[in-house]
């Protein structure tokens, strides 16, 4: 049989990076199986909702490459076939109309919490087998006896009493139909085969087991993946960096970090730390998934993003980059291409956005010196510099080293202070790169220009004291 998993979010706000987890995992168990993987919006909550929500899953998914064989369905329209089933249940037995007042189903249920019991439908208009037009919803009529056990692929037998399960409720008095009642149909019509989903749905597996039963549905196998807490075991949130997946984007990390980063929040093989795409696909089972729950670190997430930014190619980090450098409006048509950028400044950024916050001095020459920086000492040492600068016929990083070290032999200085007065000068920080590769990449006639303007800088600084 062929193997057919889903990923079925309810668009209600931002994707949230443990619902990214779950989709990877039900891609991951398709792609290895070389089944076929479903996108399903879950949109009967029609005031929660919303368009906007629809649009960020589609687009984060489209980032992160989890492609969809199948959909994306919505369940908004695909009431004709809700109600048609439903209808069959009241014509079986197998559903029910219910007439009772909110008032009676309150006072229902403060009198079984009174007495200790669990609030739950006790039955009536199934007993009283109450007919008629005005306004009613329709429950499923659970069996009442026996079990429901299934075989989770991740935390094994789990089995819910039947006396636990209430008589849920299928259709609204408004004519739409309920949640679990959706997935469980649109489950078998969709050819489902595995359901694997957060462990908060747990609760709903047994109910949605018994409609499937109830209409001589095949049963999918179920895995229900552990939640996520905050690194302090508390619920995650934004306080623990966890954001809606198009910020992480948006906060400079790579599709692949994201992915790598969630597929071992929760799996392992091995000690193996950073998996490929297909290595992804070829070891992922979900016999290995974790049943406690994850703890999400945010330092971790920087640490594989900052491998990835090393190790993927320059001109493909610099795809994602070039985004980042648009955000922060620098034009970089008179400046170096971004792969030089982003092999100068790997090392030390974790983040596109780092990258394209800190290499700004690269394409523009208007940054202003901190008074804080170089005096009349550094004065002459920049001009030598620069003159000896401007008599180099080959343009390397050997020559502009040579130039550097000479000016520090000749003036009896440490180098240290040539570099740094020189580096104030070029980019306008105390801190950079390798500054010969910076003044390489930045080139003859910029770093001529850059020098003049920091001499200039402390001629001024020299007349106003
Ligand atoms: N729509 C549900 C959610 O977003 C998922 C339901 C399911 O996977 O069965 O939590």
């Amino acid at each position: 049989m062929k193997i057919k998993t889903r990923f079925a979010p309810s668009p209600t706000g931002h994707l949230h990076i443990g619902s990214v987890r779950t989709a990877l995992y039900s891609w991951l168990f398709a792609r290895h199986n070389k089944g076929a993987f479903v996108l399903r919006i879950e949109d009967t909550d029609v005031e929660r909702s919303t368009q906007e929500s629809i649009n960020m899953i589609m687009d984060s998914m489209a980032w992160l490459n989890i492609n969809w064989d199948e959909g994306p369905y919505y369940q908004t329209k695909r009431f004709d076939r809700y109600n048609e089933i439903i209808n069959n249940m009241i014509t079986y037995g197998t559903a029910y109309k219910c007439f009772c007042s909110k008032e009676r189903l309150e006072y229902l249920r403060k009198v079984q919490i009174k007495a200790g019991k669990k609030p739950r439908y006790d039955g009536y208009c199934k007993q009283n087998k109450i007919s008629g037009t005005i306004p009613h919803v329709i429950r499923f009529c659970n069996p009442q006896e026996g079990d429901v056990t299934f075989k989770d692929q991740i935390r094994g037998n789990i089995t819910f009493n039947n006396k636990e399960l209430d008589d849920l409720i299928i259709r609204r008095t408004d004519g739409s139909p309920t949640y679990n009642f959706c997935v469980a149909i649109d489950d078998w019509d969709m050819g489902i085969t595995h359901v694997i989903r957060g462990e908060d749905h747990i609760n709903n597996t047994p109910r949605q087991i018994n409609i499937l039963k109830s209409i001589g549905a095949p049963i999918p196998t179920y895995a229900h993946i552990s939640m996520i807490f905050g690194s302090d075991g508390k619920k995650l949130s934004k306080r623990h960096g966890a954001l809606g997946m198009l910020q992480y984007r948006n906060e400079g990390y790579l599709p692949e970090a994201i992915l790598n980063y969630l597929i071992r929040l929760g799996w392992s093989h091995n000690n193996k730390e950073i998996f490929s795409l297909s290595e992804m696909i070829d070891l992922f089972t979900l016999n290995k998934v974790n049943r406690s729950p994850s703890l999400f670190n945010i330092d971790k997430l920087k640490w594989i993003n900052h491998r990835y930014i090393n190790q993927l190619p320059a001109k493909y980090i610099a795809k994602h980059l070039y985004q980042h450098i648009k955000n922060q409006n620098i034009n970089i048509q008179s400046g170096p291409p971004l792969t030089k950028v982003i092999e100068l400044f790997s090392k030390s950024c974790k983040t596109l956005k780092e990258i394209a916050y800190s290499c700004r001095y690269f394409y523009e020459d208007s940054f202003t010196i901190d008074n804080k920086y170089l005096n009349f000492t550094h004065y002459q040492l920049l001009e030598d510099i620069k003159n000896k600068l401007m008599l180099t016929a080959n343009w390397n990083i050997e020559n502009i080293n040579q130039v550097l070290l000479s000016t520090a032999d000749e003036f009896k200085v440490n180098k240290k202070i040539v570099y740094m007065s020189l580096r104030i000068a070029i980019t306008g920080h105390d801190g950079s790169p390798t500054l010969t590769h910076v003044i390489e990449a930045i080139g003859l006639n910029k770093t001529i220009f850059r020098i003049e303007k920091a001499m200039n800088f402390i001629k001024n600084k020299k007349n106003n004291i």
